[in-house]
């Protein structure tokens, strides 16, 4: 790649978050002139940082990110903790584990702000990447790529006025530089706020200073309409996201029902959090709302481009929402690569081929949505889970089950979800053989073994059966 054909051009990162920071390092590494606008001021210097989830699970898409800037080694092999499988626990507090996949594979539980803040000190080895932290955009003109920024004490006090020769709006699901292109002729937005809010409670570490549950597992307290995960962290405590119907939280409003809910619901969890310590989280903590974002196209001209939860945001049942951010920096890079030198076939050519893989995703992450809760304590569930993993391991790649290939491989987003269509399909056609095969074989038992002096009933069953099983099997040829 020629650096310096990058260099002179000015490029403006809105949001310094787990996106825009990546994107920042990826661009400088490309020789452009980055400027970064974060709204809040560096995370790296503030004691606590408010905010979404504590804890998230990393895969590949958001390894191979990392990689772009010799990151994703660390995260995987020195700071994740590695989960292997899902820990299901049931009603009466017992536990099972189902793997992930192959023995090796696995998700990272990884913390937001850790990521977040090795990101920009990556950054900071880049002398053509500024930082401006405390700056707010409170408005952009698409066509000339200026932005106004707030800043100042309170974010209000101060204007700023910014030029760049193109814009990333990396500003997550309430993005402000999304807000910009919807006033564009042609841009289309939808969004979903789903019925359950999550809340985050917190399993400490035990007296003796471990793990209070096995670490090295994605824990599911599934309970049909509401459930309960839980990732390790590296101090060895566990976060804990509580999932419910908005209803369900507003009904618990004391203490008593608390825990009279989680007598009920999640018993083998109060010890493990520990009564006072979940009334007390519990109600300090304010549930918040979940929301799935779809929009298109993700530019306006070679001037301003969306990714990440700006571009779609998706509710976190699939543990991608970050990875899939990440992979956003992935594909771009790619474009670029492939269009040096022409911006705007490069920003075309990305939201035309990213769009169909973040939308898929947005709906699986919807789909997973019941799975976990419901789904995950089937039987039929955990059936089909044991036939795909002997297929893939049969098969190999040629049978790949969809959680892999989402979660441990850079397989398209639309066409993991292609390839499920394939495979339900077919199996479903299997099951049909399988069933008229039956039907097939106990037709013959039942004429072969028909009493000769009772000829209506034995031949008339046997003669049903026969014909029954002959039309079936017609149909499949
Ligand atoms: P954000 O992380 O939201 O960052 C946006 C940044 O922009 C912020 O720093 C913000 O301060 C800044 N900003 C906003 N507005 C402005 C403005 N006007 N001017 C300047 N700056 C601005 N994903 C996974 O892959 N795995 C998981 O396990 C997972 N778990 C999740 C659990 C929960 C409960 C939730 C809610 C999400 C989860 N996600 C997970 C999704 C993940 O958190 C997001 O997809 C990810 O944070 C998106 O990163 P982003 O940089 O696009 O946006």
């Amino acid at each position: 790649m020629d650096l310096k054909q990058n260099s002179g051009t000015k490029c403006a990162i809105v949001g310094g978050g787990l996106v825009g920071a990546l994107q920042a390092c990826v661009l400088a590494k490309q020789g452009y002139e980055v400027h970064l606008y974060e709204f809040r001021d560096d995370i790296r210097n503030q004691e606590h940082v408010p905010g979404k989830s504590i804890n998230l699970a990393m895969s590949v898409r958001g390894l191979t990110a990392l990689n772009l800037i010799g990151l994703g080694g660390h995260v995987a092999e020195e700071y994740g903790i590695p989960m292997h499988g899902r820990m299901i626990h049931k009603l009466d507090g017992s536990t099972y584990s189902v793997p992930y996949g192959e023995k090796e594979q696995c998700i990272y539980s990884v913390g937001r702000r850790y990521v977040n803040e090795i990101l920009l000190t990556a950054g900071e080895k880049f002398p053509n990447l500024h930082y401006h932290f405390g700056h707010k955009l409170s408005s952009l003109d698409v066509e000339s790529a200026r932005m106004t920024f707030q800043h100042g004490e309170k974010l209000s006090e101060e204007t700023e006025v910014a030029d760049a020769d193109f814009v990333l709006g990396c500003d997550g699901a309430y993005s402000s530089v999304r807000k910009a292109l919807m006033r564009k002729a042609g841009f289309d937005y939808s969004q979903e706020y789903i019925p359950h809010k999550y809340l985050e409670l917190c399993i400490p570490e035990t007296e003796d200073g471990e793990f209070a549950m096995p670490p090295n597992y994605l824990h599911i307290w599934p309970r049909g309409q509401f459930m309960m995960i839980a990732l390790p962290n590296q101090d060895k405590s566990f976060t804990v996201s509580l999932f419910m119907p908005v209803e369900t939280f507003d009904d618990i409003k004391d203490e008593a029902t608390l825990m009279s809910f989680f007598e009920h619901n999640y018993p083998d969890s109060i010890d493990l959090i520990g009564r006072e310590k979940l009334s007390r989280d519990y109600f300090s903590t304010k549930p918040s709302m979940l929301i799935s974002i779809k929009c298109k196209p993700y530019h306006w001209k070679e001037r301003v481009m969306i990714q990440g939860d700006a571009a779609h945001a998706m509710v976190p049942f699939y543990g991608q929402g970050m990875n899939c951010g990440m992979e956003d920096v992935v594909v771009l890079d790619e474009m670029m690569q492939k269009y040096p030198g022409d911006r705007l076939r490069a920003f075309e050519q990305y939201s035309k081929n990213r769009n169909p893989d973040a939308e898929a995703m947005c709906d699986l992450a919807m789909y997973n949505y019941v799975e976990m809760r419901d789904l995950t304590a089937r039987t039929s569930f955990w059936l089909r889970k044991k036939l795909d993993t002997f297929l893939h391991f049969t098969l190999g790649w040629k049978w790949v089950p969809l959680y892999t290939s989402v979660t441990f491989s850079r397989m398209r987003y639309h066409l993991c979800v292609e390839n499920k269509k394939w495979q339900d399909e077919l199996l479903e056609r299997w099951m049909f053989r399988a069933g008229c095969g039956g039907l097939l074989c106990a037709a013959l038992v039942a004429y072969t073994f028909t009493d000769s002096r009772t000829p209506r009933f034995g031949g008339g069953v046997g003669a049903g059966f026969a014909t029954l099983a002959a039309k079936l099997s017609s149909r499949l040829k």
